[in-house]
């Protein structure tokens, strides 16, 4: 049996984030025991029938329930300041999780175009054969959003701030209208986490993440969640449940760890990004930076009424083009050549070549992400020696671009 876990109503994130959802067993462990079990035993037929009938609490199966799997959710619950969570296998299974959960063939769906590229692959070549549509529209045009809106849709959905380019969307306003309409806003919150940007309590109805990046935080496993109302949640959990998309206990395991220092790194990936992004503003070789803490950011105020920092990802234009950009990227030494972000080590990615790789040149244009582009997702390592790694590649960018006549 597990003892009951504290009652946690007035606690701050950086305590919540530590302390909420411990259920300790017999055995009174201090860390949070790993339950790597796939099932779970009963003391006696009569018992197994009242487990299956609901009339007897406790678990059965682990892609139903798993104690581990279950304290990471109610500490995210808490963080986030919802009610319930799902726990899923990835973000990815997060999104599908919440899309099948909640809708139905016939359903209209209006995104922003700047989320997450599988995200875009999953509403419009996967879901759009089952007789869900998608309209996607540009985050910050509140207008464009109003005249998507049909009698039939079911939901909207954005992240905020978007990647690569670091746009925000505004929630509360998005809510109204959501609600106003007798939809539901999902806010997808991988970039920010609780610690930065509560949607919830800017009146989204539901809220996604990716545990694979922040919340994990250091790049070890892949994780899923969805918070909320416990109504809401209903149709997704029982998804989860009977397709399968469940979260690995060890992996919830591993998540809960790393969100015991998830309020220590957001703060300290957001010093070091705004530290960078002001330098990089100041550099020659950049046409222009990205980042919702700079007070060149076209919506830096609406960023501000909404995020608790300004997080750590920024994105920046090269004026040499893909030759610098490319240069640059070869000759750092401590940014890791990867796509994943939320990681206590800095990572690089050129998003024309890579994550929007498959988008047309002419759409990559239009929504703004030139051959130029880089995007860094800033680490926990000391800004002293980004910064110098970056001078190092921003030199050899210089060079590439003079080179190619650029
Ligand atoms: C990575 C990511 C996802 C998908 O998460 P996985 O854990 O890779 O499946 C969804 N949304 C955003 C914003 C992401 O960065």
């Amino acid at each position: 049996m597990t003892e009951k876990s504290e009652p946690h109503g007035k606690w701050r994130p950086e305590t919540l984030a530590i302390r909420a959802g411990v259920h300790r067993s017999a055995e009174k462990e201090h860390a949070e025991a790993l339950f790597l079990t796939s099932s779970f035993v009963f003391d006696s037929a009569e018992e197994a029938a009242a487990r299956f009938a609901g009339t007897s609490p406790g678990n059965i199966y682990a892609r139903f329930t798993n104690p581990t799997v279950r304290a990471l959710e109610e500490r995210l619950a808490a963080l986030e300041g919802a009610e319930d969570c799902v726990a899923t296998a990835s973000g990815m299974a997060a999104c599908l999780t919440t899309f099948m959960g909640l809708l139905q063939a016939g359903d209209h769906i209006v995104a922003s175009r700047s989320i997450f590229g599988s995200t875009i692959q999953l509403l419009q070549n996967i879901l759009g054969r089952f007789g869900l549509e998608t309209t996607f529209v540009a985050l910050d045009d509140l207008a464009a959003w109003r005249r998507a809106l049909r009698p039939n849709t079911r939901l909207l959905y954005l992240e905020t701030p978007s990647n690569p380019l670091t746009e925000i969307g505004d929630i509360s306003a998005l809510a109204a209208m959501a609600r106003e309409h007798g939809a539901s806003l999902v806010v997808d919150n991988c970039f920010c986490t609780p610690v930065l940007q509560q949607p919830l309590a800017l009146g989204a109805d539901l809220v996604i993440h990716s545990n694979t990046k922040y919340l994990d935080g250091q790049g070890r496993t892949l994780g899923g969640a969805i918070c909320g109302r416990k109504e809401l949640l209903a149709g997704p959990r029982n998804f989860v449940r009977t397709a399968g998309p469940s979260l690995s206990p060890f992996n919830a395991w591993v998540q809960l760890k790393g969100l015991e220092t998830l309020a220590l790194r957001m703060e300290r990936h957001s010093h070091n990004a705004l530290e960078l992004a002001r330098w990089l503003e100041q550099r020659e070789e950049v046409a222009r930076v990205y980042f919702p803490g700079l007070a060149s950011h076209p919506q830096q105020v609406l960023a501000e009424r909404q995020q608790r920092l300004p997080g750590g990802i920024l994105s920046f234009d090269l004026r040499g083009g893909q030759a610098a950009a490319w240069a640059l990227m070869n000759a750092v030494e401590i940014f890791s050549r990867t796509a994943n972000l939320g990681d206590a080590k800095s990572t690089i990615t050129h998003p024309a070549s890579t994550t929007h790789g498959r988008v047309s040149a002419e759409a990559r244009a239009a929504a703004g992400i030139g051959d130029g582009l880089l995007r860094l997702s800033v680490g926990l390592e000391h800004v002293d020696d980004l910064r110098a790694d970056l001078a190092r590649g921003l030199e050899a960018a210089a060079t590439a671009a003079a080179s190619s006549g650029a």
